[in-house]
């Protein structure tokens, strides 16, 4: 596995909305402008916290789809969120929400669901960190297998875009299962990654809908696909997944079936079925 990267400590910060466009045909890209991040680390998540005139408060969490250090007084932070069908936090930040709107937002979060490139696996590694399950780190860098379902590949942009930024050599795939080309997420920025010098490969599987003379028939993904797709347990890959709860919990039962290391496997259940 590799270290507990040293990340930055959570607190509440106020955030300003700068920009809220279209991501895909049910989700919007929101980008905030923080005040007081402290940066943070590829894969990690942030609660936001919306507060009504009356003082109603609504809390939910979002994956961060940016990555890096402060940049000053202010950060700027870029989340991805689905409009869940009579949800009462999505439909406000998808719909609703516009540029110069306040909210507050804590984090960053998450200490396990990150990815570092080789050399700062490294130093922790050399700082005698050792990893979240109390094991020892390793120095060597090990190949990368993300899969997502829907909106679960928004911590991932972050992980390839922080993969392809440090010209990482680590082997750094994408399964990515989605509904249709229309629901892809972050479609210019994967194409980008895909060109980079950093190995990246993309590997989209469509449920309802496929481009025309896609080589597959539109179908959720089975553990024989999965299987077919995936880098192999003897490769001994770092597994990240995340998506609703039950695409999670699928898909990490298969990578055991198939002989993945539980320990190598990090989950990120979004919560739907
Ligand atoms: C660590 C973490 C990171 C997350 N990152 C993202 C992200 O980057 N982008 C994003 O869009 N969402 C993300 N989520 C999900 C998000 O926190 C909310 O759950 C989601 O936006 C729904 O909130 P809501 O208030 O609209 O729905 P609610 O009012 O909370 O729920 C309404 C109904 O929808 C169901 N439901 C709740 N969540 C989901 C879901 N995700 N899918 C399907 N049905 C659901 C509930 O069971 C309930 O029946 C993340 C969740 C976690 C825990």
């Amino acid at each position: 596995m590799i270290g507990r990267p040293s990340v930055p400590r959570s607190g509440w910060h106020p955030a300003t909305v700068v920009a809220n466009t279209p991501e895909t045909t049910s989700a919007a890209r929101l980008e905030l402008e923080v005040e007081g991040w402290p940066g943070n680390a590829a894969g990690q998540h942030l609660d936001v916290r919306l507060t009504a005139p009356d003082g109603y408060t609504a809390t939910r969490s979002y994956s961060i789809a940016s990555s890096g250090p402060a940049t000053g007084d202010v950060t700027r932070v870029v989340l991805a969120v689905d409009r869940v069908p009579d949800g009462e936090v999505s439909p406000f930040l998808v719909d609703v929400a516009r540029a110069g709107d306040r909210v507050e937002v804590h984090g960053p979060l998450g200490a396990f669901f990150v990815w570092q490139p080789a050399a700062a696996s490294a130093a922790a590694a050399g700082s005698g960190e050792s990893d979240a399950a109390g094991g020892p780190v390793p120095s060597a860098p090990r190949p990368v297998q993300l899969i997502a379902g829907g909106s679960g590949v928004v911590p991932f942009v972050a992980m390839a875009q922080a993969h392809a930024d440090a010209d990482d050599a680590t082997p750094f795939r994408l399964l990515y299962s989605v509904r249709t080309p229309a629901d892809v997420f972050f479609a210019p920025e994967f194409e980008r990654l895909v060109s980079a010098s950093a190995p990246f490969r993309l590997d989209l599987v469509y449920t309802r809908e496929a481009p025309a003379g896609w080589p597959m028939a539109p179908a959720r993904i089975t553990r024989e696909a999965l299987a077919e797709a995936v880098l192999p347990a003897s490769d001994a890959p770092l597994v990240y997944v995340c998506g609703s709860t039950g695409f999670v919990e699928r898909v990490a039962s298969w990578l055991i079936e198939l002989g993945h290391d539980a320990r190598a496997i990090r989950t990120e259940r979004f919560g739907g079925t």
